[in-house]
């Protein structure tokens, strides 16, 4: 049965990603078979300075395109989180809002200090997923996922990545730090996106 299926190189170097996404679709009935990057030999430094997660993501998936059987399917992603009190900051710089090494403590650690004089109701946050594909026709297609909260004065919990122990997403009175892997994997941005795509596929 999964002769049939869509195959989709994945530009991420990260096996949890893979694995995570690939279980969503199973769940979901949808066939599609996600291959890792290091299939293609490797994903390759791409540098993400587009200024836009539409605008990274495409370099990203340009790039795996490149190295891609010609009528082969690639994905590429780009994520942050975007808080409303610093007009949408850290965004796209996310990963490097503390500076070029890309440390998730030293991020989340300037993030408290942004938000330390932001008062309760005015610490609206959300985490955003673009997820681009080009398909085995050279078209692209663009999904972009949420997931609204607020941000927490002090990190709480040791779960999850980055910003997680910040974050407390909407419906919830804990961060994502605290809350279960589940709970994120229903409610996170990455897996919004990914059920757009999937159902997408389903359609086609
Ligand atoms: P990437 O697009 O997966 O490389 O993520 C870019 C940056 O956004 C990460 O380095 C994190 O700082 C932040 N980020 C993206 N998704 C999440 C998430 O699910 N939890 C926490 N931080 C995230």
């Amino acid at each position: 049965m999964k002769d049939e299926a869509i195959e989709i190189y994945l530009a991420s170097a990260n096996p949890h990603k893979i694995k995570e996404l690939q279980q969503l679709a199973d769940d979901a009935g949808v066939w599609v078979n996600l291959r890792p990057a290091s299939d293609l030999g490797g994903m390759p430094e791409v540098v993400e300075d587009a200024g836009t997660f539409h605008g990274n993501a495409r370099k990203k998936a340009r790039v795996l395109r490149g190295l891609a059987p010609p009528d082969a399917w690639v994905m590429a992603d780009d994520s942050g989180i975007c808080v409303d009190a610093l007009s949408g900051a850290p965004g796209v710089e996310s990963a490097y809002f503390a500076g070029p090494e890309g440390d998730d403590k030293a991020n989340l650690q300037k993030l408290v200090q942004a938000m330390s004089a932001v008062p309760t109701g005015e610490r609206g946050a959300h985490y955003l997923c673009l997820l681009l594909i080009i398909d085995g026709e050279d078209r692209e297609h663009a999904f972009e996922g949420k997931c609204e909260g607020q941000l927490a004065f002090e990190p709480v919990g040791q779960g999850g990545f980055g910003y997680d122990p910040l974050f407390i997403p909407t419906g919830y009175s804990e961060t994502f730090g605290v809350l279960s892997a589940q709970i994120k994997q229903v409610h996170s941005h990455r897996a919004n996106a990914w059920t757009q795509v999937c159902n997408w596929i389903r359609q086609r």
